[in-house]
């Protein structure tokens, strides 16, 4: 595709683009549709890389495809995208004006590494003797002091993590582009855009505050996104399911559903949408792998509602997985392992379980900045703490607020396939309001 020179990235005086904040699949959609258009794209990101949760998934349901598969072309096209440009480490700490004319104040955290000099070559993580505990592999894995942020990172930078740096000189030295830096300032600068679309995802439920099933006291009871990462073959454990006591690979494994989801007693209402296929799938990817582990699902109710999704909690069946309706009051370790008690609720009677490992399928919380961010924007967020669509039946990506758009799980817990959706849709409607900012302007 030819594209035009007359919107020159460098230039933030045009109020004809658009400013896309999150990059996660819903944020890196949107971009990608308006850049396709011509419409030049600020696509803010507080991580050092592009991918969202997306990008720690194993496989997405319902046709087990590679994650990174699906989301790393995308992430690639938006690093050489020319009507692209990409904010990273960074946030938006003020907006003002209105739809056809925002302007934006993007502060940008240093990386402490010369971006036009860094090549992303990696000598300097080889060589950084400090390992701390990474962020990424959902704290089961290892990083450097200095590191890429994920295996196929966007844009290919590393970045130094100053809280953790012994300063032991090493990384300056290895560097044959003398890119590491000692000392680097946050910067600000300003953007103007006719329309915002706020993408800015989700985080996961504490399974801390659910303490009757021991997670962090008792080494065997993991969440589900550390499973995803052990089932990545980029991940910590080469994509071995492993017992964080033992390092063993588990014979028995059970999911307990719905932890931080449908559940009055921590705040959280709503379901999280997606953990019931989550777990279906990793279950199945367990039994793949090791086709004598057991493996069961504790759950209040499974809800397989899209598209494929029936047919997949159907197969999973047939494999073997065995679905045990009913939600275990705790888990309890002694020496022997973990052990929990559930009542079978369509039989009545009451079991108990020895897993050798136990997974929480811990729910989607909004995202920790999303209060402030809807505050500087003026949009309105849900009692859940998810923004607040003008219409949820209706227009569900616009806002009460004109050219502020709302895009995947920023409005709610959703699934890929939905928040793809948004994110095209929230596309469009800032499409539009360009065309009317340009149509002023003539
Ligand atoms: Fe390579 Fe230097 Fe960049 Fe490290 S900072 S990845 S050594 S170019
Ligand atoms: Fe690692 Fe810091 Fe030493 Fe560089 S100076 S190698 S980041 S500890």
């Amino acid at each position: 595709m030819q594209f035009s020179t007359a919107r020159l990235p460098e230039d933030t005086s045009l109020v004809n683009s658009v400013a896309v904040i999150g990059a996660g699949v819903a944020g890196i959609q949107a971009a990608l549709d308006l850049a396709n258009h011509e419409i030049l794209v600020h696509l803010i990101e507080r991580e050092p890389s592009i991918g969202g949760h997306m990008a720690q998934l194993d496989k997405t349901f319902p046709t087990n495809d590679c994650a990174m598969c699906i989301l790393s072309p995308k992430m690639a096209e938006v690093a050489r995208h020319p009507m692209i440009q990409l904010h990273t480490c960074s946030s938006v700490e003020k907006i003002e004006g209105e739809v056809g004319d925002f302007t934006l104040t993007i502060r940008k955290k240093p990386r402490f590494i010369d971006e036009s000099l860094c090549n992303g070559c990696g000598d300097c993580v080889q060589i950084c003797p400090v390992e701390v505990y990474n962020r990424f592999d959902a704290g089961i894995g290892v990083r450097k002091a200095i590191y890429k942020p994920q295996p196929q990172s966007v844009p290919d930078l590393v970045i130094k993590d100053q809280e953790h740096c012994i300063e032991c000189g090493l990384c300056y030295d290895v560097c044959a582009r003398d890119a590491v830096l000692k000392e680097q300032k946050e910067t600000e600068i300003q953007v103007h855009v006719a329309s915002v679309i706020v993408a800015v995802g989700y985080t996961i439920f504490d399974a801390c505050r659910k303490s009757q099933f021991g997670y962090l006291r008792f080494p065997d009871v993991i969440t589900s996104l550390e499973l995803e990462r052990m089932l990545n073959a980029s991940g910590p454990t080469g994509g071995e399911v492993r017992r964080l006591s033992s390092g063993s690979t588990p014979q028995s494994v059970v999911f307990i559903q719905c932890v931080g989801s449908r559940d009055i007693s921590v705040d959280r209402p709503y379901c999280s949408c997606v953990c019931c296929m989550a777990a279906i799938k990793n279950a199945m990817l367990i039994k793949e792998k090791y086709p004598e582990a057991e493996v069961t699902i504790c759950y209040q109710d499974i809800r397989a509602y899209g598209k494929g999704y029936e047919e997949y909690y159907r197969r999973a069946e047939q494999m073997g997985i065995r679905f045990l309706k009913g939600m275990p009051g705790g888990v309890e370790q002694d020496a022997s392992g973990v052990t929990l008690q559930v009542e079978n609720t369509e039989t009545r009677e009451v079991l108990t379980l020895h897993p050798e490992l136990v997974v929480l399928s811990a729910g989607i919380d909004p995202a920790p900045d999303l209060p402030k961010i809807a505050e500087s924007l003026g949009i309105p967020l849900e009692k859940t703490g998810f923004a607040r669509a003008a219409n949820d039946a209706m227009a569900p990506v616009t806002t009460i607020k004109p050219g502020i758009y709302i895009a995947g799980t920023v409005a709610a817990p959703r699934d890929i396939p939905d928040t793809v959706i948004m994110g095209e849709a929230a596309a469009m409607k800032a499409f539009r309001d360009v065309l009317a900012a340009e149509a002023k302007e003539l």
